[in-house]
């Protein structure tokens, strides 16, 4: 049997969640396929590592694809693959769990890894209890957390590209508008230094001044739900159970309480840095460095080192 990663691509590019997808394909110990919509995107996904086949849709506009064409593009395929994995993102989350309906297998969400071909550990309860799930169904359909995965090398590989029959695109919606959503600078899903603000900045105008901090440090902004509830950072900054998850090599929170929900999404960071002024705040439990003071002072001592470190000739 073989296992299917449903690719995400991003114009003739293969994207970074893909490929840690690709990794937890591999770790299934069988052929890998990639499924990608966009042909301009077949070059790059037969480059990926590890990869056999490329199979290549033509089901409409990739960018426009309803989660029901998605479902009836799977639905299509030969019965050789045991496992179909995709990136724990929101149009996968919407086919998957139809394609595994209509086809009676099983649906295995946010699956952080892999325990053997059947078997997968995913979050409860904001990730405070880990649950290995035995999937019973000869087929299995899992959206996979990127971030608990590494990437594999975007290239090296030589897959065989394939040319799947067209299927007829769902109908009965149809795509309006898409719009970017506002972000800083740096993509937060894969950042390597996340620099988050919480209900501490008490400001969208010191947000703001923590996002220039970001940029200036190469780092992507992130923020807790309160923060984005009180209208200091845009709905696309948030880290948590209802956010984003990160696992950036460097996480460095400012004035986050460390809510459970928060957690969620950024406690398996590799080097966590809390800066709170309550030394109880439950953020210093899964901190590596924790800082406890004002904020305030320790952003702007922090603006000055970077100031003067590019002053230096
Ligand atoms: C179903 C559900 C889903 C949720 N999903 C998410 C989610 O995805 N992401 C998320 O973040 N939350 C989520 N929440 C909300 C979560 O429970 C918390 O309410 C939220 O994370 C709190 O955000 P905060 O830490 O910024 O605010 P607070 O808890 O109010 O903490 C603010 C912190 O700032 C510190 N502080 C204040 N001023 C300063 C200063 N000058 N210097 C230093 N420290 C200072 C305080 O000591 C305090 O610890 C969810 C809740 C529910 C019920």
């Amino acid at each position: 049997m073989r296992t299917l990663v449903l690719a995400d691509t991003d114009v003739g590019a293969i994207a970074d969640v893909t490929l840690r997808v690709t990794d937890a394909a591999l770790q299934l110990g069988q052929p890998v396929d990639l499924l990608v919509f966009d042909a301009s995107s077949a070059t790059a996904a037969a480059r990926v590592s590890g990869i056999e086949r490329v199979l290549v849709a033509s089901a409409g506009a990739a960018d426009a694809l309803a989660p029901e064409t998605i479902a009836a593009q799977l639905l299509a395929l030969p019965g050789e693959y045991s496992t179909v994995l995709a990136a724990h993102r929101a149009s996968s989350r919407a086919a998957l769990p139809r394609a595994a309906a209509l086809s009676e297998a099983a649906f295995i969400a946010d699956v952080t890894a892999i325990r053997e071909r059947t078997q997968f550990v995913r979050g409860l309860y904001a990730g405070s209890v880990l649950a290995t799930v035995t999937s019973a169904t000869a087929l299995t359909y899992a959206s996979v957390r990127p971030s608990s995965f590494a990437p594999v090398a975007a290239e090296g590989g030589a897959a065989d590209v394939v040319a799947l029959a067209p299927i007829s695109p769902f109908a009965a919606t149809r795509l309006v508008e898409r719009r970017a959503a506002e972000q800083s600078g740096q993509d937060l899903g894969t950042a390597r230094v996340v620099v988050a603000g919480g209900r501490g900045l008490a400001s969208q105008e010191n947000m703001a001044r923590l996002g220039r901090l970001a940029d200036m440090l190469g780092a992507a902004l992130g923020a807790s739900r309160a923060a984005v509830d009180a209208g200091y950072a845009p709905n696309a900054a948030q880290v948590g159970q209802t956010g984003s998850n990160v696992a950036p090599d460097v996480y460095v929170a400012f004035g986050i309480s460390g809510a459970i929900q928060h957690l969620a999404g950024m406690k398996d960071s590799k080097f966590i840095v809390a800066v709170n002024k309550d030394p109880d705040a439950p953020i210093f439990s899964v901190a590596d460095v924790g800082l406890v003071g004002d904020l305030f002072d320790v952003v702007g001592a922090i603006e000055a080192h970077v100031q003067v470190a590019e002053q230096r000739p």
